[in-house]
């Protein structure tokens, strides 16, 4: 929308925007969602065969939601999504949970519901759905132990196993509809950052601004907004400081790193810095603002399909090194986002797995200056088939606020 114009020099693919524009059809409803949600299990249960589970069970959170349109919040009650390496998917659940998931992408594919009530035990009525020679049992990274170990004691002589990768290979791997809700949401977060002048001047705490930035994120379309981090002067040298009782000062360089969920469930994860107008600011400052602005430009410059993700976070970090900063960048590059903010797949050095189109991360360098201040900037990327493709587009020049 009114986003004002990236600083970026990124390509934007012209085949990547006709997909994002089908996915965008797709989100609305316009487009039948049902194949994509068929789509997804056909090729976890492949996944599951190949990685040699018999069956990959999913428990509530952004997993369910990936692979069944739709998740719940209660956990102590089991709900699971089974899915065989052979055979039907199926999902079992507290017959009270049953009528919310009317009309749910699970349901209009003719998935069968098995619902089981307080006070029986719901671990057989799991291990009946199961085809009969199941030995290998993959459940979710996030499932309660009470339900994987209930599970797995109720199949004698199973093995329980992890199923974080098979699905991690499914979910870095972002579809058009997927990409879609990454640039509404992105579009969002960077009309929070395009407001930021109404709220960030000296005299106010950071916990003040904060509150303002996080009923914005809300306004400006998020479901809610999951993370406010404002670091004035040197507490923005620490990356995951939030936001304190600390009052601004003139002159202080500010980190804003905001971001959550859209309706959609995907979230939004933008970071600038900004320079609260003062008489008197640290002298190293526009020069390391300088510094991360053209690392994080390197990074994005580096995106490509087949370039090992490792790459992405040597481009940036050599850009900083050269300019002496290199103990300072003391994070990562980059992390994959999606239906959770932090997910595969890493920019981080070691990691050789190769880029392929449709997979969505951030590109985040900073500079922390123990005592003195931080400078982070940070943008959502998607792999289009030329390089990077923005989700935000926040301008990334130096802002002076509050003047
Ligand atoms: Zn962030
Ligand atoms: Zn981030």
């Amino acid at each position: 929308m009114s986003a004002a114009p990236s600083t970026a020099t990124a390509p934007v693919a012209a085949g990547v925007r006709e997909v994002v524009a089908e996915g965008v059809a797709e989100a609305t409803g316009v487009a039948d969602t049902t194949g994509v949600f068929a789509d997804r299990l056909r090729r976890l249960a492949a996944q599951a065969a190949r990685s040699g589970a018999d069956v990959v069970v999913i428990s509530p959170g952004a997993d369910l939601q990936y692979f069944a349109g739709h998740s719940v919040t209660s956990h102590e009650r089991l709900t699971a999504l089974v899915v065989p390496a052979v055979g039907t998917a199926q999902m079992v659940l507290p017959a009270l949970e049953r009528p919310g998931w009317a009309g749910s992408p699970l349901e209009a594919l003719g998935v069968p519901f098995t619902t089981w009530t307080d006070g029986m035990d719901p671990y057989p009525v799991l291990v009946d759905l199961l085809p009969a020679d199941v030995r290998v049992l993959a459940v979710d990274y996030h499932m309660p132990a009470v339900h994987a170990l209930g599970i797995s004691w109720a199949v004698p002589g199973s093995e329980l196993t992890l199923a974080g990768e098979i699905i991690g290979e499914l979910r870095m791997r972002k579809g058009p509809s997927e990409i879609a809700a990454l640039a509404e949401v992105g579009a969002a977060i960077d009309r929070v950052q395009a407001r930021i002048g109404e709220w960030l001047r000296h005299g106010r705490t950071e916990a003040e601004v904060a509150a303002d930035i996080a009923a914005a994120i809300v306004q400006e379309g998020h479901a809610r907004a999951e993370f406010v981090i404002v670091g004035s002067g040197s507490n923005g040298a620490s990356p995951h400081h939030e936001a304190s009782s600390k009052v601004i000062a003139a002159g202080d360089p500010v980190v804003i790193d905001i971001g959550g969920p859209h309706a959609s469930g995907y979230y939004s994860d933008c970071t600038r810095t900004y320079l609260v107008a003062g008489p008197e600011t640290d002298p190293d400052f526009e020069k390391v603002y300088e510094v991360v602005r053209l690392a994080q430009q390197a990074g994005i410059d580096a995106v490509r399909p087949g370039v090992p993700a490792e790459s992405i976070d040597r481009a940036a970090r050599a850009v900083i090194e050269e300019a002496g900063y290199g103990p300072f960048f003391i994070t990562r590059t980059g992390h994959g986002i999606g239906l959770e903010v932090h997910e595969h797949p890493y920019m981080v050095s070691g990691n050789d797995l190769p880029l392929e189109e449709g997979m969505a991360f951030s590109i985040e360098p900073g500079i922390y200056l123990p005592g003195r201040f931080g400078v982070r900037i940070e943008d959502i990327v998607v792999v289009g088939p030329e390089g990077a493709v923005l989700m935000n587009r926040a301008a990334k020049t130096l802002t002076t606020l509050g003047g």
